[in-house]
C-alpha cells in the first residue's frame, strides 16, 4: 500500500497525465507480452491483479479491445455493451475472490480523476474495510 508522500507524487503524475490515444501496456497485458497475474478472462474482458494493490484483493478489469475507450469520458452508444460487461465481471471476480462482505469499484477518469492509464478500467478492491470518500 502506498505511503502519503507517494500518493502525492502519483497524484502529480496523473496530473501530468492526458488521452494521446497511444498504446498503453494494458495492450501488451492482453497480448501476453508482459507477465500479469490474470484471474478472470472472457471472450470481451480481462481481469488481472493490480501490480501496485491498494488493498488485499485489487484486480484490474479491461475490455481486450480498447478501440476509442481511453476513458469513460469518451465511451459512446456503441460501447455500452462492453461497458455492462465490465460491471457484471467485477461482480463475477468479487464472487470468486471471496470478498463476500463487500467490495468497491472505481473508474479513475481524467487527471482529476488521477487516471495514469488511457485504456479504460475498473478497479475491483475489497478484502478490508475501506474508507470513505477516497481522497
Ligand atoms: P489508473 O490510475 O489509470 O486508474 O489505474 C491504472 C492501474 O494499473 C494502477 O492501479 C496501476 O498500479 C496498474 N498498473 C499499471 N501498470 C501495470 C502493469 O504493468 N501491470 C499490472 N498488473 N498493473 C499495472
Amino acid at each position: 500500500v502506498r505511503a502519503q508522500g507517494d500518493e502525492e507524487a502519483a497524484a502529480k503524475v496523473a496530473a501530468a497525465n492526458v488521452d494521446t490515444g497511444a498504446p498503453t501496456i494494458f495492450d501488451k497485458i492482453v497480448s501476453r507480452e508482459i507477465p500479469a497475474t490474470v484471474v478472470y478472462e472472457t471472450e470481451k474482458v480481462l481481469a488481472f491483479r493490480d501490480i501496485n494493490p491498494q488493498a488485499p484483493v485489487h484486480v484490474v478489469l479491461i475490455p481486450k479491445k480498447r478501440d476509442g475507450l481511453t476513458q469513460l469520458s469518451k465511451a459512446s452508444e456503441g460501447n455500452k455493451d462492453v461497458l455492462g460487461e465490465l460491471l457484471f465481471a467485477a461482480k463475477v471476480v468479487a464472487e470468486q475472490e471471496g470478498l463476500e462482505k463487500g467490495f468497491r469499484v472505481v473508474i479513475n477518469d481524467g487527471p482529476d480523476g488521477c487516471q495514469s492509464v488511457y485504456h479504460l478500467h475498473l478497479h475491483l478492491m475489497g478484502g478490508r474495510q475501506l474508507k470513505w470518500p477516497p481522497g
